[in-house]
């Protein structure tokens, strides 16, 4: 499972130091449905659980989000979609998209993303092996829009998940190693040459597992010697580096830090086929163009941001 206005945006719901309810309101989320089943190691800690006991509401409550659903439909006033062509959506950040529990909801949003076929969609599972009986009737091999990653938050889960990402048909593929709890190799798996872009962060909130900068940068190693984008995101509340330990609460500082450590690598690019409602090419100047602001110039984040919405809450 897994954005922020300047420093609160880009975590997304991946990442996240958002309330549940505020991230359904970010430009670059989409949560169709709320709630979740924990399922495996990264789970335990999960940032949506925790919030919600903050607004004393429980994670395990699964429900179809009301105004939040049609998120990829909805316009403006002015007539023109709240998305824009070429923008990066993350789904389900509160959530899991391949959820049982959602089973009923999914056709429908399948079908949103079909008609946004101008907008990039960022999938992110725990449960692949769900994936396959879920994927509309027509999918092929797959939709130019959407991206499909696996989170891989230790060597077991990536070793049980990327061999799926690896089988089913997606355009796009990533993993994310977040939070980020053990040493992680996935080099036979880079080796497919499927894999776009791999992430990585610590973990936050209630009793955060360390994350250690050797891990980090053992995984960076592997990306960039296959030429796969690489983004160290967050240290993690819990950092450890030369075997010193380093608490960091403040998640803008863990950012920085990522920031700092110069662990981002930029791998080929990615190339992206996106479509208007008639099936045509739309040409590189009518896409979005993300912009920044000034303090999203130290974000470990920013070469993975969909950009600033101009919320204005980092004005405050
Ligand atoms: S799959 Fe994601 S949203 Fe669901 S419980 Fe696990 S961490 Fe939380």
């Amino acid at each position: 499972m897994e954005g922020e206005k300047g420093k609160t945006r880009r975590l997304g719901g991946i990442y996240s130091g958002l309330a549940a309810s505020e991230a359904s309101n970010m430009h670059d989320i989409w949560n169709p449905w709320h709630g979740c089943v924990k399922c495996s190691e990264g789970c335990r800690h999960c940032y949506m659980y925790f919030l919600d006991r903050q607004r004393e509401r429980n994670g395990a409550d699964i429900y179809k989000t009301r105004a939040g659903f049609t998120y990829p439909l909805q316009k403006k006033r002015g007539g023109g979609y709240k998305i824009q062509s070429g923008e990066m959506i993350r789904v389900c950040m509160t959530s899991d998209f391949f959820l049982e529990e959602a089973d009923e909801w999914r056709p429908d949003a399948w079908e949103m993303m079909r008609q946004r076929s101008d907008v990039k969609f960022f999938l992110l599972t725990k449960r692949p092996q769900r994936v396959k009986d879920c994927l509309p009737p027509d999918w092929g091999d797959g939709w130019e829009n959407i991206a499909f990653n696996v989170t891989c938050e230790n060597q077991r889960r990536a070793d049980e998940r990327i061999p799926l990402l690896l089988e089913l048909p997606f355009k796009h593929k990533g993993v994310m190693c977040a939070p980020f709890l053990g040493p992680v190799s996935i080099e036979p798996y880079l080796a497919s040459g499927q894999i776009e872009q791999v992430v990585c962060g610590g973990e936050n909130y209630d009793g955060a597992r360390p994350c250690h900068f050797d891990w980090v940068t053992a995984l960076r190693a592997e990306c960039a010697a296959h030429n796969v984008t690489f983004c160290f995101i967050e240290t993690g509340s819990v950092f450890v580096k030369d075997g010193k330990r380093y608490d960091l609460p403040n998640k803008q500082i863990q950012s920085e830090m990522a920031y700092k450590s110069g662990m981002y690598y930029a791998g080929r690019p990615v190339v992206w086929k996106l479509t208007d409602r008639f099936g045509l090419a739309i040409p590189e100047e009518a896409l979005y163009r993300p912009h920044f602001r000034q303090n999203c110039a130290r974000c470990g984040s920013k070469p993975i941001c969909n950009g600033c919405s101009d919320c204005g809450r980092c004005d405050k």
